[in-house]
This record gives structure tokens, sequence and C-alpha cells, in this order.
């Protein structure tokens, strides 16, 4: 494939924006080449402006079920710009795609709606903190929760349970009262309730992890989360902005039955417009501002636009039950494919497919948390995303991303990338 326009516009970019790009996982940091800049997309392909095109099982990192360009959603996005793109007062689209959000969650009585994931956990957070009148959260090594400043802590070491910042501009003082734990692990959950001495507003955790790969929790693992929380009287977050509609119609919580107390959303529920969400029981809500004392707002909240894309993807989502057993069939059927394409090389790698995430690791451990996962061969990974990239195939440039099927992406796509991967892997470990 030829990248010379793109390797120009990134050259451009450059110049102007920091690394070229304007979230740092798009730059190809940790693999070859440099990214493709899209011209526009279709159904389940992405074409670059050097006229490439590719399978896309990177989907926007989430949002995009129905691919690109769906024309349900593509109309009401449509109908809605030609009506005002924002109003800052209420509109009932809001209150439309609120209530189909209620109807799917058990844990949901009242949503708020924000502009990203980001926003989306800070602010549950924050409610968290007002409603326990508490400073200390737990969360977990290699989930990603956004980049608010309390929630930016990678904590490597392993050896310090009270979290240090992973980067520069983030005070200590913010970050102290982020406990780290160990993902499936429920004695390191034990001891941050025994370090903060039971002083815990929240336990906050990706039930499904999409961003140490895919990781999923045990569910006698989530279990024994909720006991802990219920026995010291802290709050339980599902952090589901990846998961949520992805991996089921409820996301994790359509699989596990364990109940959290909030669930925060994202991705998905914009259909590829800026849209956060978080919620929980009528109590938790309200304490929320202006019904109660904990303060959040944004001027873009709840945009009509955003929103009208949202609504349509969940009416969509809930009018085909059997979508997600489809997806997941062939989100299945592709890891398998790379798995035989592996192992005919004598490499091992191991696979998770969860409704329509599928993630897979060079490495021959299964993966439990993130000391696993950074066991993976990265190199491989590198070599093998240059390798798909080069015969048309999209993948997250990270091997420690998930990726994701959509509606459009057919069973010919699905065979076409198994071979590359069959082609790729005979061509770097020739
Ligand atoms: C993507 C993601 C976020 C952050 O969402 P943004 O819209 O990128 O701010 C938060 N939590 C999880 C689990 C995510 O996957």
């Amino acid at each position: 494939m030829v990248y010379t326009k793109s390797i120009t516009a990134f050259d451009e970019a450059y110049e102007v924006i920091p690394g070229g790009v304007d979230s740092p996982v798009r730059a190809f940091s940790g693999v070859e080449g440099t990214p493709p800049f899209i011209d526009y997309g279709k159904g389940g392909h992405l074409f670059d402006i050097d006229g490439n095109q590719y399978i896309d099982f990177v989907q926007s990192w989430g949002p995009l079920i129905f691919g690109h360009c769906d024309k349900d959603i593509e109309a009401s996005v449509i109908q809605a710009v030609q009506r005002g793109l924002s109003f800052g007062a209420p509109t009932t689209v809001e209150t439309e795609l609120a209530c189909e959000i209620v109807s799917l969650f058990d844990s949901i009585d009242k949503v708020r709606f924000v502009s990203s994931g980001t926003e989306a956990v800070m602010s549950a957070i924050r409610l968290a903190r007002g409603v326990t009148e508490r400073d200390n959260i737990i969360k977990f090594k290699g989930c990603y929760h956004g980049h608010s400043d309390s929630l930016l802590v990678a904590g490597g070491s392993g050896l310090a349970t009270f979290g240090t910042p992973s980067s520069p501009g983030v005070p200590a003082d913010l970050t102290k009262h982020t406990l780290l734990a160990t993902y499936n692990d429920i004695a390191s959950v034990e001891q941050c309730f025994a370090d903060a001495q039971g002083e815990v507003a929240c336990v906050i955790i990706e039930p499904i992890a999409g961003n140490m790969g895919l990781v999923p929790a045990d569910e006698s693992f989530l279990e024994q989360i909720r006991v802990l929380c219920d026995r010291h009287g802290a709050l339980l977050i599902f952090d589901e902005v990846m998961s949520g509609f992805r991996a089921s119609l409820q996301g994790a919580q359509g699989i596990s039955s364990v109940k959290p107390d909030m669930v925060t959303l994202g991705k998905v529920i914009g259909a590829g417009m800026p849209v956060g969400a978080f919620g929980a029981s009528k109590a938790i809500m309200s304490h929320l501002s202006p019904e109660g004392p904990v303060y959040q707002a944004g001027t873009l909240s709840g945009n009509p636009v955003a929103m009208s894309a949202g609504l349509k993807s969940l009416q969509k989502l809930k009018a085909q039950p059997s979508l997600y057993v489809e997806l997941a069939a062939k989100a299945k059927r592709l890891v398998e494919g790379f798995q035989e394409a592996a192992s005919a090389v004598n490499v091992p790698m191991v696979t998770e497919v969860r409704g329509s995430m599928f993630g897979f690791f060079f490495s021959d451990k299964v993966v439990k948390n993130m000391e696993d996962a950074d066991a993976n061969d990265t190199k491989m990974f590198a070599k093998f995303h240059k390798g798909m990239l080069d015969r048309g195939v999209y993948l997250a440039c990270s091997s420690y991303e998930t990726g994701f099927i959509c509606t459009a992406t057919s069973d010919e796509m699905i065979e076409e990338a198994i071979f590359c991967a069959f082609e790729t892997m005979k061509e770097i470990t020739a």
C-alpha cells in the first residue's frame, strides 16, 4: 500500500497539533509506520486519503456498532441538525434517550448526559464522594476511566498501594486518594479497604476490561467486590463506557448478575457523536445539582444532535434481540482464525470475545490482569499490525486495545481478515 498523502498529512499536522493527533493512541507510537488519514467510512470499511481501503475493526474505538454512515442514524442526525445544533435548553429527545437507558438497566433510575466518557466518570466519582462524604476511591491497574486527575493513575510498580500520578501535571495530593488494586484479585481489594480504614467512597471497575486488551472480570470476583462494598458502605461503579451496548444490550450487566450502584456510559450511546452519561438510583442521583448539592454542568450536555444519534442507535439495537449473538459468532470466528494463523507458524496466542468486542494477545498465558497483559509480545504485535494494515485490515494500533465488529462486518470480511492473518504470520516469522 502507498501511504504518501497520509505521511505528508501527518507531517503537516505535527507542525500545529502535538504529536499530530488529538488523542495519543492515534499516533501509531507502539506500531510501525504512520497513521493513515481517513477520508471517509462506509459500512464496515474505512478509506484513507491515498485511496486505500481497509476492513475496520476499530469502529472509532467502539461507538459505531452499526458501522459507518448507517442510513437510519444519518437520517435522524440530519433531521436534528436542521432544527438547530444546540440550544442550552431542555429538549424532549434527552428524556427519550434517558427512558431507553432507564428501561434497559435495573441499576439506573435516573441518568445525566455529558459530552464524553471522561466527563461521565469524573462526574460519577464526584457524586460518589459527595454521597458518601468520603475521599478515597479504589481503581484497578490496567482499567482506564478517562483522563481526569484522580483517575489518571497506573501505578506500575505494584508496591505502592496509594496512587502516584502517571502524568506530570497531576498533583500527588489528588491521586493520593486513589488506591490501586489488582484485577481479578480480591485479596488486593481487601487490602485497599484495610489501608483506607474502610473510608472508601467507591470502587470503580470496568466489569469487562477493554483497555488492557479484552480482559473480563470473573463473576465470583465481581460478587466479592459487591460484598466488600456493602460491608464498608462504599458505592460500586461499573464503568461501561466501552462495554455498554457492546458486550450485550446491557453491557456487562446483561451477562453478570452483580448489580452496581452507579453506571457510566459513553461510546455506543452517542453512535459516533460526543456523548457520555452516568446513572444510578433515584436516591443517589438526588444528590446531584440542581436537586442536590453535588455540582456538575455542561454547555453542550444532552446536545440534541448527539442525543438523536444515540436514540436511533439504541432503538435499532433493541429491535434486534439476536444481534449480539450474531456479532459474537463473527467475532469468535475472527479471533479463532487469527489463532489458527498464529499456531500455523508456532506462535502462541490467547483470545477473548464478549459480544461485539474481541481481544487477542501474542502470549501463551491466559490474561487475568495488567501484569499478565504486560507479558504479551508487543514486538510481534507491531509486526502483525503492520502486515495486516498493508493488506487492508485496520486493527487498533496497540496490543492493549479491544477490537470491534459492527453489523456491517460481513462474513466475507471476516474470512478476508483471517486470510490476511495467515499471510502476515507467514511473512513476519519467515
Ligand atoms: C473510552 C473510555 C473512557 C473515556 O471515554 P472518552 O469518551 O474517551 O472520554 C472511560 N472509560 C472507559 C471504560 C472507556 O473505554
